[in-house]
């Protein structure tokens, strides 16, 4: 896929950036909230608890990959989301 998606990126004098995909699909992008059961696939619908957002899963997981690609624009050698911890 990440050859395809490089060849294609070419043709349109565009670039592809790797980001890791962990959490993408589990984080809310209004209040950053990484909760792997507010994602549930059979309606293909993540539902934030915390805030109460709502989005198509599929929707959510591009808007957090856009994000990750913006940081490493913006100087991020290795941009990714974190569970947070009690430290
Ligand atoms: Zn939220």
């Amino acid at each position: 896929l990440a050859q395809f998606l490089t060849y294609k990126a070419h043709l349109n004098n565009s670039e592809v950036i790797e980001v890791s995909a962990q959490y993408t699909s589990q984080r809310c992008p209004k209040c950053e909230t990484i909760k792997k059961s507010n994602r549930n696939h059979d309606l293909h619908e993540y539902h934030c608890t915390n805030c109460d957002y709502r989005s198509n899963d599929d929707r959510l997981g591009a808007m957090n990959i856009q994000l990750l690609g913006m940081q490493y624009i913006s100087g991020q050698e290795q941009p990714k989301f974190e569970l947070a911890t009690n430290a």
